[in-house]
């Protein structure tokens, strides 16, 4: 029998926690997936280790969704990232927090996080079907009508978390926005967000360094975060943070010794003057960039001038890295855009136009920082769409 009380399409964070909730209050629930496994770009997350929340404050976290993060008050009153926490810890999965109030599974596997999640939704009775790509979706009557290439099914409400249009190859393809469409749903422009950087710089010397707690600013946007140096130019929360205020043409600045002031970098070469620049250099930074920073100057300490030491301390503290453009949407972490907020009841995430229909996730209009900024709304909103408490 096709005939189910909710329907959820997508099995990411937000569709999974969908399921679990609508199966919790009740619901005979049926959770489709088109790829082979649950949650693949979940999985990819953090490194691979799954950057399940972030542990911050209300306002940490709404600082963390700069698109439209202030429509989701209603939805983390409900289910917040302290209930993500005690969620998983109450189904066995032991947690740790790292740097930047990033929580990940001790395990550092983000199977541990999906088979959690799996095993939640099997417990509460949600009947799961992976290899199953929805083609369309209409409503007749009081039922929405779901058909994939083989089958078709039937359902009172119908939750849309099919993602944004980022990664493509993890299965989120932009379906959603199609649904949403055929609604008469507005789609608000969609773009990149969280995109790694091009820059014109010598990427061969440096891709695979990475740098933590490093200063990327732009006018008056300052970022100090984690930098990764890549073949085509920057990553790491720096540069994706940063990403929202260039498209390419500017000069960013980049700071890697922040947490100096430049009388303290002045003090310190003193100390070092017998040694090489390089040498030197490499008690502050990894091999290769205290090489790269070392290397237009003289090559002890001591034979620096008062101008060099002036120009190094720029080169430090301020070197400039021209921005030649960005990754495109699908090669970003994040899809900026989606399902206008106007159209959506924030408190029950249910459609204005067509009762019964529910939108969580990424495939709304709200984007956030990788952090596990991203992946808290997701469950958040997942869990209030699938409840039926509100
Ligand atoms: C490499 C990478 C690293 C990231 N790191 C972080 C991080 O560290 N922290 C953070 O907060 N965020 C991170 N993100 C973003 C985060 O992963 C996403 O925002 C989040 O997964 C969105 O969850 P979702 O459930 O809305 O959608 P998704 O996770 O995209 O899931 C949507 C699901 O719907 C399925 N689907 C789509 N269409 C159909 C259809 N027609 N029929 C059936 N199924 C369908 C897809 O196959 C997919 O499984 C990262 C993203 C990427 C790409």
């Amino acid at each position: 029998m096709n005939n189910f009380d909710t329907i959820i399409i997508g099995a990411g964070p937000a569709g999974m926690m969908a399921a679990i909730s609508s199966s919790f209050y009740g619901q005979k629930t049926l959770l489709l997936e088109k790829n082979r496994r649950l949650g693949k770009k979940l999985a990819g997350t953090g490194g691979g280790r799954c950057n399940v929340t972030n542990n911050g404050t209300l306002d940490d976290l709404l600082a963390g969704i700069p698109g439209n993060g202030r429509f989701l008050y209603s939805v983390f009153s409900q289910f917040d990232n302290h209930d993500i926490i005690h969620f998983f810890e109450e189904n066995g999965v032991a947690l740790k927090v790292e740097d930047h109030g990033r929580v990940f599974p001790v395990s550092d596997k983000s199977k541990t996080i999906i088979n959690a999640l799996e095993k939640k939704m099997l417990d509460l009775g949600v009947t799961i079907q992976t290899q199953t790509e929805i083609v369309s979706v209409k409503k007749e009557g009081e039922a929405f009508l779901l058909r994939s290439q083989t089958e078709t099914w039937t359902a009172k409400r119908l939750i849309v978390t099919t993602g944004g249009k980022s990664y493509p190859s993890t299965g989120s393809t932009g379906f959603g926005h199609e649904i949403a469409r055929h609604f008469k749903h507005t789609i608000t422009e969609l773009e990149a967000a969280e995109s790694p950087l091009l820059t014109d710089f010598p990427h061969k010397a440096l891709q695979g360094i990475s740098l933590d707690d490093v200063t990327l600013s732009y006018g008056k946007h300052v970022i100090t975060h984690d930098l990764l140096f890549t073949h085509f130019g920057l990553s790491g929360p720096a540069a994706l943070r940063l990403s929202s205020f260039v498209k390419g043409g500017e000069t960013i600045y980049l700071d890697v010794l922040p947490q100096l002031t430049e009388q303290d970098v002045l003090d310190f070469l003193k100390k070092e003057r017998e040694k090489s620049l390089k040498n030197a250099l490499k008690a502050l930074l990894p091999e290769r960039l205290a090489d790269f920073y070392a290397q237009p100057f003289p090559e002890k300490v001591k034979q620096l001038t008062a101008k060099d030491e002036e120009q190094l301390l720029q080169r430090l503290k301020s070197l400039a890295i021209p921005v030649t453009g960005k990754m495109s949407l699908s090669k970003s972490f994040v899809t900026k855009g989606g399902v206008s907020l106007k159209e959506i009841n924030p408190k029950t995430l249910e459609s204005k136009l067509v009762s019964g229909l529910y939108f969580a996730g990424e495939v709304m209009d709200i984007n956030a920082h990788t952090g596990g900024f991203n992946i808290t709304c997701a469950l958040a909103t997942g869990w209030v769409a699938g409840s039926l408490n509100n």
